[in-house]
């Protein structure tokens, strides 16, 4: 007989095997999420479920004594929302959502977004439009219009990773949510300029293709053009059109109609300017072009010159020192041209994201008067899944696989270890983890110490050497010679050109992930490291006539990069992506971190294609299940007491529930002994450790509804 329980620590023989035929015969019973201990492992259900995420769903798991017992994305937020408000483990709470490409973080994600939205419309009665949760839900369309992708995985997936911060202030059942922010990540902008085979570019130019008017594509000079080359009309879907005035109606609900027309503008140019191809004219030793309607187009909407918007794709210009002035010379290949044409797209893409967001921002920010309370922060982390790719993984791989391997470092730190040595010490019962889960966690500074792959590769782009890719490679894999047990060097993949004399130079080296090997190929890793804007485009878009232009080129942070150094050195995507996610783990570190294990059922796609026997995939699951750790965390959790504090708390807070008259003299462990001891209910739920005391939440809810029922 199968065990059909709803939290994985319950099973009677906890192995992979029982793990695995739970949760097929969960999904099979439309039982989308299932606990393990205090992590919420979600199946994604591949279409949508009706009812499964209704308004009363929302009130069912709002009301309190229905959260335990049933697993649902909406019982984690009320947890975490009750943690918030009680003031339980630490002040601040964050629930990372994680899983692969297509497993369902950002759908998990929004729904608790959502849940926090209709809590707090709760509280206010009538929800006002100006309200931060009625903001938020209206960015999220905006934002996925400009930030999202289809790909071969996912037909709507996130191209860059978000850290929602929920502010509140006030204690208990007062607490309520004042402001927030939008942090983002690691925007793929190379997608701008160019899609993989069977991929397409952001959604934004397919539903503004599909869904402007025609008298706004004729003043953009978008009709009859016969093909896009960075976003072709003919990938336009049924959808995009309606999208397109969603994304409209968020634009106006967000109160940045002026932003509008000048984003459409921004946009055309872009695809303008995709279309301008270079011609060599040998005699002249210069370049012409055959699109100049769409440069002359490009360069109006940019507000910018036509011959010198040309000039910057063409020219290159050399300083050699600080005082001399800049020798110019044309660029020598079709290649170099194209190069520097998609790095001014991908910058004007780049700075149009991050001034929607920045206003976004403005509109969901709101001064909080800290002199009287102090906020608390409740986050919610959508980071893109571990990512590999047969072939060609490169620089944004490298990066995606990096963040993940830190958040799992993060998780088996300081969850499962902290756990086993905390309830040892304590006197309390643990059992022993594979240690060698935990010493596959060094490989972290495989990738980001001194000598690691992101230390030579920021290397090479501060010398500038002119080291060509298997060098690079070559470097990589030598430097880190030492420390074998992460990186090995790989043959050349099988598509390389090889001839049977001449062995290829290396190009590939390969890290061995918590979450499986990855190959990567250093092809044009320098420069996407480097991501070098030219100086002489930044002055060019400064002198721009479209007032636009300047107010993105003012605020990004990129320029300001691209244009000054520090120590003389420029900050590369690595360090930048470094330093962004240091930032990320001090958050995380002063947050009690819930998290929600994202598993796709299968890859079969398209999903409704398939009947619902094949969309279970048992390898693929199981290899899912094993990357995020599920497994480990379930063998600890079934000894896990999440809520802890200290015993002079607990006396205080549940003295009501001692059958002794107080004394001064009775130490606060004494009183805790004889509440624990006198409920049965709660020796399970409540364990006295020899520091501090321990609980199951299902503990604490007992104590809490008691302590009222008794006062
Ligand atoms: P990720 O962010 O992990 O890449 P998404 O959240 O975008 O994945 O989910 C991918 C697709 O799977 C969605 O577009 C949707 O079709 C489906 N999906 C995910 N979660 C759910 C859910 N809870 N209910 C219904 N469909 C879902
Ligand atoms: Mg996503």
């Amino acid at each position: 007989m199968h065990e059909n329980i709803e939290d994985l620590t319950h099973l009677q023989k906890l192995e992979t095997s029982t793990v695995l035929q739970c949760l097929r015969s969960r999904y099979k019973q439309k039982q989308f999420y299932t606990w393990a201990g205090p992590t919420l492992v979600a199946l994604n259900p591949l279409k949508d479920v009706p009812g499964l995420y209704s308004k009363r769903m929302m009130e069912l798991f709002a009301h309190e004594s229905f959260t335990y017992k049933t697993p649902h994305v909406f019982a984690l937020g009320q947890r975490t929302l009750r943690h918030l408000q009680w003031g339980l483990g630490k002040t601040h709470q964050a629930i990372v959502v994680n899983g692969e490409s297509g497993a369902g973080k950002t759908c998990n994600a929004l729904y608790l977004l959502s849940f926090f939205a209709a809590m707090e419309t709760n509280n206010n009665e009538v929800p006002n439009s100006d309200n931060i949760e009625v903001l938020l839900c209206r960015s999220n369309p905006l934002l996925e219009a400009l930030g999202n992708a289809q790909t071969l995985r996912n037909e709507n997936s996130s191209r860059f990773g978000k850290l929602i911060r929920l502010v509140y202030i006030g204690e208990g059942a007062n607490t309520q949510l004042v402001s927030a922010h939008i942090e983002t990540y690691l925007l793929e902008s190379t997608r701008v300029a160019r899609q993989a085979a069977g991929e397409r570019n952001f959604h934004i130019f397919y539903q503004m293709l599909a869904g402007l008017p025609e008298s706004t594509k004729a003043e953009l000079d978008l009709l009859n053009v016969p093909k896009w080359s960075i976003a072709s009309e003919r990938d336009c879907n049924a959808m995009d059109e309606a999208h397109f005035h969603v994304t409209v109606a968020a634009l106006e609900q967000l109160s940045l109609e002026d932003t509008t027309q000048q984003l459409w503008k921004l946009l055309a140019a872009l695809l303008h300017l995709g279309n301008v191809e270079f011609v060599v004219n040998k005699e002249a030793n210069s370049w012409t072009t055959d699109q100049q309607n769409h440069l002359e187009s490009a360069a109006r909407l940019l507000g910018l010159n036509s011959n010198e918007l040309f000039q910057l794709f063409t020219v290159r210009h050399f300083q050699a020192g600080s005082k001399s002035p800049a020798v110019v010379r044309p660029c020598s290949s079709q290649n170099e041209c194209a190069t520097r044409r998609d790095t001014l797209i991908k910058l004007l893409y780049r700075m149009t994201f991050d001034t929607v967001l920045e206003n976004i921002n403005r509109k969901l920010q709101h001064a909080v008067d800290s002199t009287f309370t102090i906020p608390k922060y409740l986050c919610i982390l959508d980071l893109y899944g571990f990512e590999s790719f047969e072939y060609g993984n490169s620089l944004e791989q490298l990066c995606i696989n990096y963040a993940n391997e830190r958040l799992q470092y993060y998780f088996t730190v300081n969850y499962l270890k902290e756990q086993q040595l905390h309830l040892a010490n304590e006197g309390l019962t643990a059992i022993k983890l594979d240690e060698n889960a935990l010493d596959k966690q060094n490989l972290i500074s495989f990738l980001d110490g001194p000598v690691s792959v992101f230390g030579v590769l920021n290397e090479e782009c501060y010398l500038n050497r002119g080291c060509d890719d298997s060098q690079v490679c070559i470097r990589i894999q030598s430097s880190l010679n030492e420390r074998t047990r992460g990186v090995k060097s790989m043959p050349p993949s099988p598509r390389m050109p090889r001839s049977s004399k001449i062995k290829a130079p290396p190009v590939e080296f390969a890290i061995s992930h918590y979450a499986g090997l990855v190959s990567y190929s250093t092809v044009a890793m320098l420069d996407k490291n480097r991501d070098y804007i030219p100086t002489e485009m930044v002055s060019a878009l400064s002198k721009s006539r479209n007032y636009f232009v300047k107010l993105l080129l003012g605020k990004d942070a990129l320029i300001v990069n691209a244009t000054h150094t520090m120590n003389g050195r420029r900050h590369t995507v690595l360090a930048k992506f470094k330093n962004s996610l240091d930032n990320l783990m001090r958050i995380l570190n002063v947050c009690d971190v819930h998290y929600i294990r994202c598993i796709r059922p299968s890859l079969s796609a398209p999903y409704y294609t398939t009947s619902p026997s094949q969309r279970w995939d048992e390898d693929y699951v199981d290899a899912q299940l094993n990357a995020c750790g599920v497994i480990d965390t379930i063998k600890v959790s079934s000894f896990g007491y999440p809520i802890r504090m200290s015993h002079e708390e607990f006396a205080s807070r549940y003295k009501y529930l001692s059958t002794k008259r107080p004394k001064e003299s009775i130490e606060a462990i004494e009183i805790c002994r004889e509440i624990t001891e006198s409920y049965v209910q709660l020796q399970n739920e409540i364990r006295v450790g020899k520091s501090q005391m321990y609980a199951t939440e299902k503990g604490i809810e007992l104590a809490e509804r008691w302590k009222f029922r008794i006062r």
